[in-house]
């Protein structure tokens, strides 16, 4: 597995403090559930990853441009992670959990992210929990 899970990074922990100060519990790093998540908030049935703009491809997001050398070999790593993450995400949503994903650069919004977060948590509220 990627780097990009076994230890915790910035974004992670800014993350973890701005919903947590928020009133949001959570566990961490789940190994059991495809993809490890980042946090995991059992009791709205949802799972977060905080992704890396590079290392995850974000669209559309300078952060996440390739760099110019060495092209294929940067196209094929990190086309391999959104693979993974595709399938991860399946994985999830079979499972009956819901998916909350932040980029990292959205972290330079804290107040729209955190709002992100909540709109996203009512959602889950207004609808059936089927995970057993
Ligand atoms: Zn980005």
């Amino acid at each position: 597995m990627s780097r990009i899970h076994s230890k915790e990074t910035a974004p992670e922990i800014t993350f973890r403090k701005l919903i947590h100060r928020a009133g949001f519990r959570y566990r961490l790093h789940d190994k059991t559930l495809p993809g490890k998540p980042d946090l995991i908030l059992k009791k709205y049935n949802t799972v977060v990853f905080i992704h890396g703009c590079f290392w995850h491809g974000h669209q559309n997001c300078r952060r996440g441009n390739k760099p110019k050398t060495n092209k294929k070999y940067w196209n094929a790593k990190i086309d391999r992670n959104i693979a993974r993450d595709k399938e991860n995400r399946i994985k999830l949503e079979g499972a009956g959990w819901r998916i909350f994903t932040v980029w990292e650069c959205e972290l330079k919004d804290l107040d729209g992210v955190l709002k992100k977060f909540e709109t996203f948590i009512k959602s889950v509220l207004g609808k059936k929990i089927c995970r057993k």
